[in-house]
This record gives structure tokens, sequence and C-alpha cells, in this order.
């Protein structure tokens, strides 16, 4: 009795499709960054660093591109 050595097709794919964000605060290459509908980022090192300069409520960021604000739940 043998298992089959079958690989879930969709790992491989999550894999490829895994790609990293460039802060662009500090220029590092994150797997996850804060994004806003501009296409402005920023890594979570950089938002705690600003956090106060960024939030006003801990809900929401503002964008310094843009100024649109994000919240941070629905990422
Ligand atoms: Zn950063
Ligand atoms: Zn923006």
């Amino acid at each position: 009795m043998r298992e089959p050595s079958e690989k879930p097709l969709s790992w491989r794919e999550r894999r490829k499709r895994a790609r990293v964000t460039v802060c662009h605060c500090c220029g590092a290459k994150v797997p996850f960054c804060w994004q806003c509908r501009c296409g402005f980022a920023i890594c979570q090192d950089c938002m705690l660093e600003n956090f106060w300069g960024m939030s006003c409520n801990g809900i929401t960021w503002q964008c310094p591109d843009c100024g649109a604000q994000n919240g941070f739940g629905n990422q």
C-alpha cells in the first residue's frame, strides 16, 4: 500500500504568485506591505515608526502620496 504522491497544484501556484513588495519608504523588499490604491506601499517597520504621523485613530492611515485614508483591517 502506498500513498499517492500527488502534490496539490495550488501550493506551487501560490509560491509562484507570492511576490515581494518594495517599501516606498525605506526601499526594503518585504512579503507584506500596507498599500494604498494609488500604488504607495509602506512596510510594517516604517508603518510602526510613522504610525502616529500617518494614523490619527489607529483604524485608518493616511497615504502621504495621495492623502487617501486606508483602513488597517481589510488587507
Ligand atoms: Zn519600509
Ligand atoms: Zn495613496
